[in-house]
C-alpha cells in the first residue's frame, strides 16, 4: 500500500536478536554508502522515478519473458567447514529458483487472503559456466581470507566479477555489522553501484552444510535478492521491524499492506496498522516468508529493465542473449574444451584409525564433470566415483590421494602425496610433559611419540627446527612469513597428550619471540586445540602482528632473539582435562613478518607456581650412585630459572655452593667439577628454586 511516499527513507540502527540467524543489514549499509558517496542518493532517486513510470506502463508491466540471471558464488573461507561444498551452493540456487518461480513446496500455506496476489516472478538464476576472461567455470570461486570472519565491503576488494555480467554473491562466516546478509538496491552500492551484489553468512545460505533447513536460514538469499532487485522491507525503508512508527512509512509497493513488520515469529493473521499484514512476504522479518506479491514482481522486473550508462551494475545487461552466451548460461552455450584444474582437501590433514574422513572436490575450470575417480591409498574404500566421498583408514601412516575428473575437454588428475596422516593412537605422551626442541621435531618416520606433524604443501617457508634462537638448551621451531611464496596457513601439530590424570586448573605454557620486519608486516597467529583427532578445533590464542611482537622496534634483518625478547604464554586447557588424546596446532599466516620462534611447550601443567612446577619436574639424578667421587649430575628444567646448588657432608658442613641461571632443558655436570677428590662417605646435594627445594643423597665409596 502507498500511504506516504517515503520511498527509500533510510533509518539507521542495527537490530539485534538472540537467535541463531541474524537480520538483514541492507538499510544500514545503504545509509553508510550514501554518507560516503552522496551521489548514490541521486542514483536511487533515478531508480525510483523509473520504477514509478513502469508501474504505470501496462506494456512493461505485462512482460512475462523469463529473465535468466548469471550468478557467481565467491566462497570466502579459512579452510575447513567454511570452505562450503558445491552441494550447499547448488542447494541455495535450487531454493531461490523455486521461490522466484513460485515452485516452492509451501505455496498452499499462504493464507487465502493473499493467494490472489501471490506472484511467479519469472526470474531464474544459473551459476556461470564462463568467467569474465572466458575460462570454463563452475560459477564458484574460493578465496582463503581471515576477512571472512569480519566481512563486509572488504571481501569485494579481494574478488568480484563484472557486476554488469554477473550477480556476485560473497558467502562469508560472519558479517562485521552483525547482519545475516545484505545487499544494495539498484544504483546505491558503493563505487557507483560497482560493488553491487549480496554478502551473506554461510549459515544462512541454502538449507544444508553450514546452513540449516529453517525458513529464515534457508531463505535469507531470497530476501536479499529482493533488495538487489529493488525491494525495500514490507514496512518501508528501514532495518527496524515491529515499531509503531513504521505504520507511518511505506515500501512504495502498491499491494503490500501497511505494516510495522513482524517480530521474528509467524502470526499469519497479524494486524499491526489497521489491516491484515502480509506476514508470509519474503521482505518481512517473520519466520515464515514464502511469497512475493504482484506489486513486488513489477518492481523487481522493472529493476531488471533499469540501466543507464553511469550505472556500473546495470541489471538490464544481465539477461541479454550476448551476456548469457558470454557467461555460458544460455541454453545454446555448449562447453566443449573445459579441462578441470584439480584441487581437493579433507576437513583435517590427519585422522585416527576408523574415523571417517570427508573429502571435498575443490576443482575448477569446468562446469560439468562427466565422471570422478578418487584413489585412496590405505583407505576404505580404496576408490570412489562420488564427487565428495567419505573414507576411513585402518593403519597408521601417511597416505596419498588421487583425484581424476573427466570433463568435456578430457581427463585431468592430480595426486597429493602426503594427503592424510593416520595417527598411531597408541603413541600418547602422559601429561604433564614438556617439549624443548633439542632436535628436529618434524621427523619423516612418524613413529616416535615426540614427532610433530606439518601438513601444508605451500610454496615457500614453513615451520622449521633451528638452533639459532632458543630459550632452552637446544633449539626451537621458527617460521618467517616474509619467506612465504604463496598465501595460506602454515600449521604445525604437536604429538598427542594424555590428560586423563591431570586435574583442573591445567594449562599449556610456551615461550615465544617475534618481531615485525617493517610497517608492512601482517601476521596472524593462532593456537588451536583438539581432543577428537582433528574433527573439531577450539581456538585458544589469536594474535595479530601488533600483539604478537615481543620487541618494540622493527627488525629488518634476520631476527635472533636474546633472552629479554622471549615471552611466556599461558593457555587454559581446562575444557580438555580428563581427555586421553589432546593435541595443539600452531598456525601462522600472513606476509612480510620476521621470525616467530616457539620453545618450551609445557603441556597439561597443573596450577602450580613456576618454582613448584620446575622443582616437581626437575628429575634430579646422580649416576652412578654409589660412586667413587666421579658421577654425573643431571636435571631437566621446564623454564628458565635460577638454581641454588649446595653440597654438604653428613653433618651438614657446606662443601660447595653455587647460584646460577639455567635455561630450560636438560643440564649435566660432573660431581668432580663441583668438588674434586671427595673422601668416601655420605653427602647430600640440596637444590633450591626460590623457596622450593629438594635433596639427593650421594654415597662415595
Ligand atoms: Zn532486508
Amino acid at each position: 500500500m502507498r500511504l506516504v511516499l517515503l520511498f527509500f527513507t533510510l533509518i539507521t540502527g542495527l537490530t539485534s536478536y538472540a537467535q541463531s540467524h541474524k537480520p538483514c543489514g541492507t538499510d544500514v549499509m545503504m545509509k553508510m554508502a550514501i554518507q560516503n558517496e552522496p551521489s548514490l542518493a541521486k542514483n536511487l532517486e533515478l531508480f525510483r522515478l523509473y520504477t514509478d513510470s513502469v508501474a504505470q506502463n501496462s506494456e512493461l508491466k505485462n512482460n512475462t519473458e523469463i529473465r535468466l540471471i548469471p550468478v557467481v558464488i565467491h566462497v570466502m573461507h579459512t579452510g575447513g567447514s567454511n570452505n562450503i561444498s558445491d552441494e550447499q551452493i547448488h542447494d541455495a540456487l535450487r531454493i531461490i529458483n523455486e521461490d522466484f518461480r513460485k515452485l516452492n513446496a509451501d505455496t498452499s500455506d499462504v493464507i487465502n487472503e493473499f493467494q490472489n496476489i501471490y506472484a511467479d516472478i519469472e526470474v531464474e538464476f544459473k551459476l556461470a559456466k564462463l568467467d569474465p576472461e572466458g575460462n570454463c567455470s563452475k560459477g564458484i570461486t574460493r578465496t582463503y581470507t581471515q576477512l571472512t570472519n569480519d566481512a563486509g565491503e572488504n571481501v569485494k576488494e579481494l574478488v568480484g566479477w563484472n557486476p554488469r555480467m554477473y550477480l556476485n554473491i560473497w558467502v562469508v562466516s560472519n558479517i562485521a555489522s552483525g547482519a545475516g546478509g545484505y545487499s544494495y538496491l539498484p544504483g546505491s552500492a558503493p563505487n557507483n553501484d560497482g560493488n553491487a551484489g549480496i554478502v551473506i553468512r554461510a549459515s544462512q545460505f541454502g538449507s544444508i552444510g553450514l546452513s540449516s533447513s529453517g525458513n529464515v536460514s534457508s531463505r535469507s538469499m531470497t530476501h536479499e535478492i529482493g533488495h538487489y532487485l529493488g525491494l525495500p522491507h514490507t514496512w518501508g525503508g528501514s532495518n527496524d521491524n515491529n515499531l509503531d512508527e513504521n505504520c507511518d512509512i511505506d515500501d512504495g509497493i502498491e499491494d503490500t499492506p501497511n505494516t510495522k513488520g513482524s517480530p521474528q515469529s509467524c502470526n499469519a493473521y497479524q494486524n499491526s496498522c489497521g489491516s491484515l499484514d502480509n506476514v508470509h512476504n519474503f521482505m518481512d522479518y517473520s519466520s515464515c516468508g514464502k511469497m512475493y506479491t504482484e506489486g513486488q514482481k513489477t518492481r523487481m522486473r522493472s529493476a531488471l529493465d533499469f540501466g543507464q550508462p553511469w550505472h556500473l551494475a546495470a541489471r538490464n545487461n544481465l539477461y541479454t542473449y550476448e551476456n548469457l552466451m558470454l557467461t555460458g548460461t544460455h541454453p545454446d552455450y555448449e562447453s566443449l574444451d573445459c579441462i578441470a584444474n584439480i584441487d581437493f582437501e579433507s576437513e583435517s590433514p590427519f585422522t585416527c584409525s576408523g574415523q571417517i574422513t570427508d573429502w571435498k572436490n575443490l576443482s575448477s575450470n569446468y562446469d560439468l564433470a562427466l565422471s570422478y575417480l578418487w584413489t585412496f591409498e590405505g583407505g576404505n574404500p580404496s576408490s570412489s566415483s562420488e564427487e565428495n566421498p567419505s573414507v576411513s583408514y585402518e593403519n597408521p601412516g601417511i597416505y596419498s590421494v588421487t583425484l581424476s575428473i573427466i570433463t568435456t575437454g578430457g581427463e585431468n588428475s592430480k595426486i597429493h602425496e602426503n594427503a592424510i596422516y593416520v595417527q598411531d593412537q597408541s603413541l600418547v605422551i602422559s601429561a604433564p610433559s614438556n617439549k624443548n626442541f633439542y632436535s628436529d621435531p618434524f621427523s619423516s618416520t612418524m613413529d616416535n611419540f615426540d614427532d610433530w606433524y606439518k601438513s601444508e604443501n605451500l610454496e615457500g617457508a614453513s615451520w622449521q627446527w633451528n638452533s639459532l634462537g632458543s630459550n632452552s638448551n637446544g633449539g626451537s621451531i621458527r617460521i618467517k612469513s616474509d619467506d612465504f611464496l604463496e598465501p595460506g596457513p602454515r600449521k604445525a601439530y604437536t604429538a598427542t597428550y594424555d590428560l586423563s590424570y591431570v586435574s583442573a586448573p591445567c594449562y599449556m605454557y610456551y615461550d615465544y619471540a617475534y618481531a615485525r620486519k617493517d610497517g608492512e608486516s601482517s601476521d596472524q597467529f593462532q593456537v588451536q586445540i583438539t581432543d577428537d583427532c582433528g574433527q573439531n578445533w577450539s581456538t585458544r590464542v589469536n594474535k595479530s602482528t601488533d600483539n604478537l611482537t615481543t620487541v618494540d622496534a622493527n627488525v629488518y634483518f634476520s631476527f635472533n632473539p636474546i633472552e629479554s625478547m622471549w615471552k611466556e604464554q599461558r593457555v587454559s586447557l581446562n575444557p580438555f582435562v580428563g581427555s586421553p588424546k589432546v593435541q595443539a596446532a600452531f598456525i601462522i599466516e600472513g606476509s612480510g613478518g620476521n621470525f616467530l620462534y616457539i620453545d618450551n611447550i609445557r603441556f597439561g601443567v597443573p596450577n602450580l607456581s613456576a618454582e613448584e612446577l620446575n622443582i616437581a619436574n626437575l628429575n634430579f639424578k646422580v649416576s652412578p650412585n654409589p660412586n667413587n667421587g666421579n658421577a654425573s649430575i643431571e636435571f631437566n628444567l621446564l623454564g628458565r630459572e635460577k638454581i641454588e646448588l649446595i653440597l654438604v657432608d653428613i653433618i651438614g658442613n657446606p662443601i660447595f655452593h653455587s647460584e646460577l641461571n639455567y635455561k630450560a632443558g636438560q643440564h649435566q655436570m660432573d660431581l668432580n667439577d663441583l668438588k674434586p677428590n671427595l673422601d668416601p662417605g655420605i653427602y647430600y646435594i640440596n637444590y633450591k628454586i626460590g623457596s622450593s627445594f629438594g635433596t639427593k643423597q650421594i654415597i662415595v665409596l
